[in-house]
């Protein structure tokens, strides 16, 4: 509240100082805007009437980790896309206007991104007025018919109110009407097209509980900040025709030569403390319609001034105060007191804040640049300073706001040191590319929210009794109706009233003296006259009587009224305590549920977290399940690698021990054979000697050694390698055809279809071995097979030469062995093992399972 500078007596303390027990929070507000183009991406959703959802554009998503793709916003409303101006004004600045008339004060402004609709919202346009034109249209709603006359109410200089006496006030008016060459009546001018329709009369609203017996004026003031000077857009700048016209950087400007730079205004204080623009302009307005008028008039000088001075409109803040002086009228209800301490002014701040991105839109260089800097530098001290505050009130530290660093935060303080609503609408453009400043804005009005500006207080009753102005009302309007009756009182004649008192008087007595000696007629009308002036004198008692009993029970009434006044202002100070419980539970109720939208947020996001981690476990188990499995897989083929290189190892150990044998055994028939010859030719030797007749005997062998000898040889066949061994056994000669062979195939051999087959012409092909095949031929080959350490087939070609014997039977002297190897096909079936032995008690074929057995049999047949 901003109370009057005045006299020179103690000022009473400021009604703010003493009551900043109540507080309320910062009122913020979001609108959302419709999007520019209908295939534009979106990144707001509206969820309910108090939340918003935010989405990362798509292409933002993968920047960001996956995390907080999607943010909620609460407020204390949220507008959507088709909340209409009528709409948003009833929830957001109706309030703030019947605040103004019950002489509170109200700040409301709106932030957001340059095209966010900030000044859609603040001043609207023709058929869609904005939270302006709708304010000074309730104002004058409600008090319109208890205006003052125009300069009854005059600012001084010094950001208070004076009032006028009513000579110099028409005298004022009439100064006034000489100067301006506007017709007095503004219903009957014509309206700028520009702003015709910025309200529909159906629109129209009244505040409530409007003091009668109190006389208002508005006035109204524009400013503009803009690179942190203050502009005053109302100010009517002389015409200079000396001085150049230099724009605000030093060059000439590029047309108008009737332009003159603004010039910047100063920050005041007050004696209150309260802020205020030093000699800004305040415009006395009568209308709504003559106040928009005057800020049209301001409007232009802006956009003049922005053109000609190269500036960017986004980058400058307006503000629209809107003053409302409200004095008590005097005892009788017929003029403004006298008295400035009676004065009360409220004033409503409109304020339309600079897009709130954080670099100019359009290209900014140079000194532009700088500005762009500057703006952003008084949005950032707001930011700051509403950070600071809010730390303040949660934390209670006492740290210094800094508003003085900017003009905005420094005009404005008093709203959030000391009393007043405070209101904030956050206009957003859902479109995708404003997203990231969206969210800064978001923040910030989240952080604001938080922030609690002390309640103001009720306005202190003047101590006249209330219904002064019905009274005098009707007073006047008895008169007038009398007045007319009587068609108006006429020079010389007394009133009706008056005529009609006269006739309850007793009649006079005849008045005309016959004669000089009558002595009658005058002490008659002495009489008379003396009697009537007793019933007057007993009349004006009973009437100053009356009066006084009037008067006492008047002041009874008054003293009666005053008390019952008193008592409803107590019990709305207890309504207004409940409600502040009330509000204060709701506002604790609203902070739990965010608190605890936030934690389910944050418990969402953590399932998701774990959800993530097990799937790895999984798919890490799953991996070493399988390496298992590989590693187990590998061991066993390791383990049978080792088994066939040990069955190669044993096998070809087998089959050396067995060449070594055999090897020693041909060493030892060689000697046996060699001592044999020797042992003859002694005999012969010796039968020369001794006998000289048994010269022609074949030499005979030692009945001993005929038995032990074949049965050597089979175990011991001379090896190939060592050269051919001496043969004392006759050789068959070879037959006309070539060698002749015996071709030993066991029944048992698997018919191996192999394409290398030894080629034997003329061969006796025989499945066990028979001496009267041996004894036709020289050669003997057996075709042996056997399973070899790998588990192939392997067929061996064991070959050997026949001699015959001295006992005349055949022997097999073995000589070579071939190796033949190849897959076989039906290895199981050749697995077949048997230990029956045949009707002659020998093994049958199937039994030779080895080389040795074979090739023993064979020579035992011989
Ligand atoms: P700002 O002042 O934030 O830079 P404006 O108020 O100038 O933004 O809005 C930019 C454009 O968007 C204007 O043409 C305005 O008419 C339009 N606009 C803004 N808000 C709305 C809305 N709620 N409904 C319809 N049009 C809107
Ligand atoms: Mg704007």
């Amino acid at each position: 509240m901003i109370r009057q500078a005045k006299g020179k007596t103690p000022r009473r303390l400021p009604p703010k100082k003493a009551s900043n027990s109540q507080k309320d929070p910062v009122g913020v507000y979001c609108r959302v805007r419709p999007l520019g183009a209908e295939d534009e991406e979106c990144c707001i959703e509206v969820i309910s009437n108090t939340t918003i959802q935010l989405h990362a554009p798509d292409g933002l998503k993968a920047n960001r980790n996956g995390e907080f793709k999607e943010t909620q916003y609460s407020f204390k409303k949220v507008f959507g896309i088709k909340t209409t101006q009528g709409e948003l004004f009833e929830d957001v600045a109706k309030p703030l206007v019947e605040d103004i008339i019950h002489c509170k004060n109200g700040l409301l402004f709106t932030y957001g991104v340059t095209g966010s609709g900030k000044t859609h919202t603040m001043t609207g346009s023709p058929g869609q007025g904005g939270l302006l034109p709708r304010s000074l249209d309730m104002i004058f709603n409600s008090i319109g018919p208890y205006q003052a006359k125009r300069y009854v109410f005059k600012p001084d200089d010094k950001n208070g109110m004076e009032v006028q006496n009513q000579v110099d006030a028409l005298l004022d008016r009439q100064k006034r009407d000489s100067q301006t060459t506007v017709p007095k009546t503004p219903t009957t001018r014509r309206i700028d097209p520009e702003f015709a329709d910025m309200i529909s009369p159906e629109e129209a609203c009244k505040a409530d509980g409007v003091d009668e017996d109190s006389s208002y004026s508005v006035f109204v003031s524009y400013i503009e900040i803009y690179n942190n000077y203050i502009y005053d857009l109302l100010e009517e700048t002389p015409i200079d025709p000396i001085k150049p016209k230099w724009n605000v950087a030093g060059t000439p400007l590029r047309n108008n030569t009737e332009f003159i730079p603004p010039q910047s205004k100063i920050l005041r204080e007050d004696q209150n403390h309260n802020m205020y623009v030093a000699g800004c302009t305040e415009v006395e307005v009568k209308s709504t319609e003559e106040a928009f008028e005057v800020f049209w008039r301001g409007q232009k000088k802006r956009r003049i001034a922005n053109t000609q001075l190269n500036r960017e409109s986004s980058r400058s803040h307006s503000v629209f105060i809107i003053k409302l002086a409200q004095a008590p009228l005097d005892a009788d209800g017929d003029n403004v007191l006298q008295d400035k301490n009676q004065v009360n002014v409220s004033q409503l701040c409109l304020v339309d804040l600079a897009g709130s991105e954080r670099t100019s839109r359009t290209r900014a260089e140079g000194s532009r640049l700088r500005e762009a800097g500057n703006i952003n530098q008084s949005l950032m001290t707001l930011r700051t300073c509403i950070e600071v505050l809010r730390e303040n009130q949660m934390c209670g530290t006492n740290k210094m706001v800094p508003y003085r660093d900017s003009k905005v935060t420094h005009l404005f303080k008093n709203y959030f040191d000391g009393e007043g609503k405070v209101r904030m609408v956050v206009c957003v453009n859902p479109k995708a590319d404003d997203y990231e400043e969206t969210l800064l804005v978001m923040r910030f009005a989240e952080m604001t929210q938080e922030v609690e500006v002390a309640r103001p207080v009720d306005r202190p009753i003047c101590g006249f009794a209330a219904g002064r102005r019905q009274r005098n009302q009707a007073f006047k309007e008895e008169l007038t109706r009398r007045l007319e009756e009587r068609g108006g009182p006429l020079d010389g004649e007394s009133p009706t009233v008056l005529n009609q008192l006269l006739q309850s008087f007793p009649p006079l007595p005849p008045c005309e003296i016959s004669g000089p000696n009558d002595d009658v007629t005058l002490p008659r009308l002495i009489e008379a006259l003396e009697k009537r002036h007793k019933i007057r004198q007993m009349m004006i008692e009973e009437y100053n009587k009356t009066a006084n009993m009037l008067k006492s029970v008047l002041q009874e009434q008054d003293s009666n009224l005053l008390s019952k006044e008193n008592f409803i202002q107590e019990q709305r100070g207890k309504l207004g305590e409940k409600d502040k419980m009330l509000q204060n539970q709701k506002n604790e109720i609203d902070r739990l549920e965010k608190k605890s939208k936030m934690l389910e947020y944050k418990i969402d996001i953590l399932q998701k977290t774990t959800n993530i981690y097990e799937e790895d476990k999984r798919s890490l188990q799953h991996e070493l399940e399988s390496r298992e499995q590989r590693l187990q897989r590998e061991m066993s083929e390791k383990r049978r690698m080792e088994a066939r290189m040990q069955g190669i190892v044993t096998d070809s150990k087998l089959k050396w021990e067995k060449e070594c044998e055999r090897r020693v055994n041909a060493k030892q028939l060689e000697m046996q054979n060699k001592l044999w010859v020797k042992d003859e030719k002694l005999k012969q030797l010796k039968a020369i000697v001794t006998e000289g007749k048994t010269e022609n005997r074949q030499p005979q062998r030692p009945s001993r050694e005929k038995d032990k000898v074949p049965a050597k040889r089979s175990a011991s066949p001379s090896p190939v390698p060592t050269g051919p061994p001496v043969r004392p056994l006759h050789r068959r000669s070879h037959s006309a055809g070539g060698e002749r062979w015996v071709d030993h195939k066991p029944n048992t051999n698997v018919d191996l279809d192999t394409v290398l087959q030894p080629n034997l012409p003329n061969a006796i092909k025989v499945n066990a071995p028979s001496e009267k095949a041996l004894s036709k031929c020289d050669k003997y080959v057996l075709t042996h097979q056997e399973v070899a350490s790998d588990g192939e087939i392997q067929t061996k070609l064991i070959k050997g030469e026949v001699f015959k014997t001295r006992g005349g039977g055949q022997a097999v002297q073995f000589t070579d062995i071939e190796t033949l190897k190849q897959e076989n096909p039906v290895a199981a079936s050749r697995k077949r093992r048997s230990s029956e032995t045949g009707p002659d008690g020998e093994p049958k074929e199937g039994d030779w399972t080895d080389v040795e057995t074979r090739t023993q049999k064979a020579l035992r047949l011989l």
